[in-house]
């Protein structure tokens, strides 16, 4: 399947520096590129660099009303959003999000026809624990609960280790394989079409690693956080994703 590299600028930017990065982006044959952007950024990213994907970073998980602060699903469409991260990590941990929030907004998210992209992975202590799958297994059962079995078909799963991400200290490629094979197979268990979802790899994801991640089988691409904010690593790495250089 086409391989997706999904930048996550999580708070960061400024019109101007926006700019200087959009400027840096460029389609890549046989590669879909996104960039996951803070809300204010939307509209400026109505223009963007054709073949590079606009994405939001949450989504609420109420149609409309009395919600302060909150964004829906239907507002990120109308700015022409494909993509929305739901359960990043730091939205679990920082923002108390829990596994059934993260289902329910991923169902809103794909009531307006955007794919969500649903974040998950254990933390240092679980994986010391030999508790990775048990973890990933509660964390997607509770999005498979929300959607079903054939719309859980329709989501991009990010396998995203919370000891890897921001910490320079990507996951092995051993580490890799052994979990995204897990998650096919915990799908297909399910009854879900297995084949048919992406599974991206998250986790300091950067342009002198990306090669290797994307060369481990059941890797579909990546999502890519401070790697994303540097134009020419995010081309590195989404050129990788071709099987480029
Ligand atoms: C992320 O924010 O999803 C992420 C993977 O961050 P980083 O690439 O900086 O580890």
């Amino acid at each position: 399947m086409t391989r997706l590299v999904a930048g996550n600028w999580k708070m960061n930017g400024s019109l101007a520096a926006n700019r200087d990065l959009l400027d840096g982006l460029m389609a890549v044959p046989g590669v879909e590129m996104a960039v996951c952007v803070p809300y204010p950024y939307l509209a400026q990213l109505l223009e963007r660099p054709a073949g590079v994907a606009l994405g939001a970073q949450d989504v609420s998980e109420f149609e409309a009303g009395a919600y302060t602060g909150e964004v829906s699903a239907g507002m990120l469409a109308e700015f022409g959003c494909r993509y929305v991260i739901v359960g990043h990590s730091e939205r679990r941990a920082l923002f108390g999000e829990d596994d059934a929030v993260v289902g329910r907004k991923a169902r809103a998210a794909l009531a307006h026809g955007l794919v969500p992209i649903v974040c998950v992975g254990e933390t240092l202590a679980e994986r010391d624990e030999g508790r990775v799958m048990a973890v990933i297994g509660r964390q997607l059962a509770a999005v498979l609960d929300a959607l079903g079995v054939a719309a859980m078909a329709q989501v991009v799963v990010a396998y995203e280790p919370v000891w890897a991400i921001g910490t320079g200290r990507s996951a092995s490629v051993e580490q890799v394989g052994e979990v995204h094979a897990a998650i096919r197979s915990w799908l297909a268990g399910q009854g879900v079409a297995a084949a048919a979802v992406r599974l991206l790899y998250g986790g300091s994801m950067k342009a002198d690693n990306a090669a290797a991640l994307f060369a481990v089988p059941d890797v579909d691409g990546g999502l890519v956080g401070g790697a994303s904010l540097v134009a020419a690593d995010f081309m590195v790495i989404s050129r990788a994703a071709g099987g480029g250089v």
